[in-house]
C-alpha cells in the first residue's frame, strides 16, 4: 500500500462538476488500496478575485489581512471535495493549514514552511480516511494565517509529501506534464518524460509557472519523488528526477523558459570610480528591491553606464531610488524600459557542449531580434529582448535547439 500526496490545481477544481470528477478519481486511487492526502488550490480565478476585493479597500493591502482574505479560497474547495468523497462512501476529512499545523515564518504573502505536524494526518490515515488539506496556507507561531506566495499549493503538496515520507507527490494540473516550453505559447512543444530537479528549478525560477520554485526546492532537498500529470487525462506525465542520464540521446537543451515580469533601468554617465556598483545597488537593496540581471559597460571618458533589471512591480520604486542616487553621485541620467522580456534556455547537457550560447545568439540574429542583456550560468543562458519579439524568439529557439515535436516538424 502506497502513501500518495495528490495536489489538484485551480482549473482542476474550478467548478463543482470538476470537484466531483476529482472525487471520482480520488475514489479510484483509494479503492486501489492507497493512503491518500489531497492538497487543493482555490477554484481558478478565485485568488485573483479575492486580491481584487482587497485592492478595492486599499491599493496596498495590509499583508496580514490579505492572507486572511486569500486563504479562504482553498477553504471552500477542500470542504466541497471532502463532501463529494463522503457522498461516494469514501470517508474523508478536510483541514486548513492551521488545523494541520503547517507552521511557517511570519512573512505574510510569501511565508516559508518551517515545520509540519504530521500527527493528525497520520491518525486520520490510520482510521481509513482520505485527508484533504488546503494548499497555499499555513500559520505562524502567533496563530496568524499566512500564505506561501502565488502557486504555493504546489509547495504545500511537496512539503506534506516530505513530512509524511510519501511514496510519491503527484501534481495534477491542466497540462499532461512539463513541456519543453509553455505549450500554450509554442504549439510544437513536447512533453518531457523526465527532467532533473536542477533543470526544473531553473525553468521555474526563469518563469515556467507549471511548478512553484519552492516546491521544486523542497522536492530536491528532501528527495521527494515528484510527478506532474493531467488531472483528467491518463498518461505518465513528467517525472522530476535526480539522475542526469548519460545517454547519447541527451538533448543539450531541455527547455525554454521566459517571463514578462521584469523591467530594465539604466543609469548613464556615472563617474567611474571604485565602488560604483555598490553606490548604485546598495540603496536598491536597502529598499528591499531584488535585482536580477546586471550589466556595466566599459568606461569611456571616465564615465560608465550601468543597467540592471528588477521585477516590474518594483519598477517605480527602483526608478525613484536610482534618480536620487544619480543626483548624489553626479550621473547624467536615468532611463528605463518596462517593455522587455527574458528568454532562457536551460539544460544540464550544456555542461558538456561548447557553443550553446552562440547558437542561441545566431538564431535570434536570424530573426533580427536585438539582445539587450545576457547572463549565463552552468546550465542556462538568459537574454533580455524587447517584449514584442518574445514569442518569435521562443519559437525560433525551440526549432534551433531541435525541440519541436517530430510529428509536426516542417509544418
Ligand atoms: P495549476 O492551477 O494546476 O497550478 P498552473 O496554471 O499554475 O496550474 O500551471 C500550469 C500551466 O503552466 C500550464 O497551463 C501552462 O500554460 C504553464 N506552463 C508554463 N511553462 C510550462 C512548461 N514548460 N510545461 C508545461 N506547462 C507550462
Ligand atoms: N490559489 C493560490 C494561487 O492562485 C495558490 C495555488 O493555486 O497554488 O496562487
Ligand atoms: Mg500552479
Amino acid at each position: 500500500m502506497a502513501l500518495i500526496v495528490q495536489k489538484f490545481g485551480g482549473t482542476s477544481v474550478g467548478t463543482v462538476e470538476r470537484i466531483e470528477q476529482v472525487a471520482d478519481k480520488v475514489k479510484k486511487f483509494r479503492e486501489a488500496g492507497n493512503d491518500l492526502v489531497i492538497v487543493l488550490s482555490a477554484m481558478s480565478g478565485e485568488t485573483n478575485r479575492l486580491i481584487d476585493l482587497a485592492k478595492q479597500i486599499s491599493d496596498q493591502p495590509l499583508p496580514r489581512e490579505l492572507d486572511m482574505i486569500v486563504s479562504t479560497g482553498e477553504q471552500v474547495t477542500i470542504g466541497l471535495l471532502s463532501m463529494a468523497l463522503n457522498k461516494r462512501g469514501v470517508p474523508a476529512v478536510s483541514y486548513t493549514g492551521s488545523q494541520v499545523r503547517i507552521l511557517t515564518d511570519s512573512s505574510h504573502t510569501k511565508a516559508r514552511i518551517l515545520k509540519i505536524d504530521d500527527q493528525k494526518i497520520r491518525a486520520d490515515l490510520k482510521a481509513g480516511r482520505v485527508v484533504v488539506v488546503a494548499g497555499f496556507q499555513g500559520v505562524d507561531e502567533f496563530g496568524n494565517i499566512t500564505t506561501l506566495g502565488r502557486g504555493g499549493s504546489d509547495t504545500t503538496g511537496v512539503a506534506l509529501a516530505a513530512a509524511l515520507k510519501a511514496d510519491e507527490c503527484q501534481i495534477y494540473t491542466d497540462v499532461d506534464g512539463v513541456y519543453t516550453t509553455d505549450p500554450r505559447v509554442v504549439a510544437k512543444a513536447q512533453r518531457l518524460e523526465k527532467i532533473t530537479f536542477e533543470e526544473m528549478l531553473e525553468m521555474a525560477s526563469l518563469g515556467s509557472k507549471v511548478l512553484q520554485i519552492r516546491a521544486v526546492e523542497f522536492a530536491g532537498k528532501y528527495n521527494v519523488p515528484l510527478r506532474v500529470l493531467h488531472s483528467f487525462k491518463e498518461g505518465p506525465g513528467t517525472l522530476i528526477t535526480i539522475d542526469e542520464e548519460e545517454s547519447m540521446e541527451q538533448p543539450i537543451i531541455s527547455g525554454i523558459a521566459f517571463n514578462r515580469d521584469e523591467a530594465k533601468l539604466t543609469i548613464r554617465g556615472v563617474p567611474d570610480t571604485p565602488g560604483v556598483a555598490f553606490k548604485i545597488l546598495g540603496p536598491i537593496s536597502a529598499a528591499n528591491i531584488e535585482v536580477d540581471m546586471i550589466v556595466q559597460n566599459v568606461a569611456h571618458d571616465n564615465t560608465t553606464d550601468f543597467t540592471f533589471t528588477v521585477h516590474r512591480n518594483d519598477y517605480s520604486a527602483a526608478q525613484s531610488v536610482l534618480e536620487n542616487t544619480a543626483r548624489e553621485i553626479g550621473a547624467r541620467e536615468v532611463v528605463g524600459d518596462t517593455n522587455i522580456a527574458k528568454v532562457s534556455i536551460v539544460g544540464v547537457g550544456m555542461r558538456s557542449h561548447a557553443g550553446v550560447a552562440s547558437r542561441m545568439f545566431e538564431s535570434l540574429a536570424k530573426e533580427n531580434i536585438n539582445i539587450l542583456m545576457i547572463s549565463t550560468s552552468e546550465i542556462k543562458v538568459s537574454v533580455v529582448i524587447e517584449e514584442k519579439y518574445l514569442e518569435l524568439a521562443v519559437r525560433s529557439l525551440h526549432t534551433a535547439f531541435d525541440l519541436d515535436a517530430p510529428a509536426r516538424q516542417g509544418e
